[in-house]
């Protein structure tokens, strides 16, 4: 197991290997299994876990230095880092029962990227409204629901899918996850779980993002992931988690911003126009200072909110609410001031920028929208926390859950 000061390098050197093949995950739409198999082997998956689950207790900070690297060279590799360490998994060594630790550490040591499972049809921002549901029955759970959007969705092992958690007599007693693990892309699939279809995505495409089905998906109770707070509060508290993984986000838009800097660096000294390089117009050097600053701006947020320590561990809701936002605007704006430099040939697929503007348009919607990331932060800034919802007397009785 290397040690973590030299995950920066270790990522750097992946990163310079994944480079060559970003395109190809891309074109294909496939999934990067032998990036995969390399991260696994360098201990860059799971490196966050304890030492005793077979990790290297690594910090939110060092997984953010080693996913900016790889995002500069391959934005689905660094996406699987980001949810080898923070997300899901984060949120199964935080809560979950000893067993389930030792069920989990190993397939991520191994390389799998868990799928969490929140978002449905009728639930995206307001995830709360969520229909799926485990019911129990003695000693399991019976889901029914559809998810979709989900990450890995089809490739995944572990999947954490979250459901309204109705007692024997029905009654809703929260929000809870629950841990099924299977092999869908070795065809081992339990009864009453289905992977409908596979979105076609503008970007990140080599990632399949799945909507999933459950019909009577018996799930032992020993599955269920519960936090101290019980299912009342279990919501809340499992989406503590995701503030780790809003920070590795955040990460991954940086990353892409920074490679499209490094490419927009190298054609400015080499690309010229009017009998000189294009580096010495003005217009351009402005451009390329608003970008720097940007990055450097979002660099010092995401690791600032990668040192602070919320709820179990993980980094301070508003900290990495406001550096997700704040990085992720700024990549998409770095991105696509960066294709301009390349004229013509930033919108051919002889560049990477083309790839890359795709890839980054997604980081303001998924994991918590800009504009819901700005509701956040405004709440704490304010002090107060404005109800979202339409209000009727249903909706007061949950609140005062
Ligand atoms: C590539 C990708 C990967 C994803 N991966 C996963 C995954 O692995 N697991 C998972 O569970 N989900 C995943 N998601 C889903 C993602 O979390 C949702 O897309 C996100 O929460 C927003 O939900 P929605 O798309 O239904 O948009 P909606 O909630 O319908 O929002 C539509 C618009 O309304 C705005 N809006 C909504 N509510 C408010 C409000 N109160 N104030 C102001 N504006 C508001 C939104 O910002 C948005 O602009 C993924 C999404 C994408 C694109």
């Amino acid at each position: 197991m290397p040690e973590t000061r030299h995950i920066p390098s270790i990522a750097r050197d992946l990163a310079s290997g994944f480079a060559a093949r970003a395109g190809r995950w891309d074109r294909e739409r496939e999934y990067c299994w032998d990036n995969v198999r390399e991260l696994a082997q360098a201990g860059l998956m799971g490196m966050t876990l304890p030492r005793a689950y077979g990790g290297q207790g690594a910090s939110w900070h060092d997984v953010v230095l080693a996913v900016e690297e790889i995002a500069r060279a391959c934005t689905l590799s660094a996406r699987i880092v980001v949810e080898g360490n923070m997300g899901g998994i984060s949120a199964v060594m935080a809560y979950g029962t000893e067993a389930q630790k030792r069920l989990c550490a190993p397939l991520v040591l191994a390389g799998d990227k868990p799928a969490i499972c929140i978002t449905e049809p009728g639930a995206g921002s307001a995830a709360t409204d969520m229909t799926t549901t485990a019911q129990r029955r003695g000693d399991r759970y019976i889901l029914n629901g559809t998810k979709h959007w989900i990450t890995g969705g089809g490739v995944s092992r572990i999947h954490l899918i979250f459901a309204q958690v109705l007692d024997e007599t029905g009654e809703r007693q929260g929000i809870g996850g629950f841990l099924v693990i299977c092999d869908p892309s070795g065809g081992d699939l339990p009864e009453g779980f289905e992977v409908v279809r596979r979105e076609r995505t503008m970007g990140l495409c080599g990632m399949p993002e799945a909507e999933l089905k459950f019909t009577g998906l018996v799930v032992p109770a020993d599955m269920a992931v519960v936090p101290p707070s019980g299912f009342a509060r279990g919501f809340a508290d499992l989406m503590t988690a995701y503030n780790s993984q809003r920070v590795g986000a955040g990460t991954v838009a940086l990353g892409i911003a920074a490679g499209a800097m490094d490419h927009a660096r190298r054609y400015l000294l080499e690309r010229e126009q009017f009998g000189r390089p294009i580096a010495e117009f003005q217009g351009l050097q402005w451009m390329l200072a608003d970008m720097d600053t940007g990055v450097h701006a979002a660099r010092l947020m995401l690791h600032e909110a990668a040192r602070t320590t919320g709820p179990a561990g993980f980094p301070d809701m508003t900290m990495a609410a406001r550096a997700k936002l704040f990085a992720s605007e700024t990549a998409i704006k770095v991105v696509n001031d960066a294709l301009q430099m390349f004229g013509a040939r930033g919108y051919g697929d002889a560049e990477p920028l083309e790839r890359m503007y795709r890839d980054v348009r997604m980081f303001t919607i998924g994991g918590g929208t800009a504009q819901v990331l700005r509701t956040q932060i405004a709440g704490t800034v304010l002090g107060i926390r404005t109800p979202q919802r339409r209000e009727t007397p249903q909706t007061r009785a949950l609140a005062a859950e």
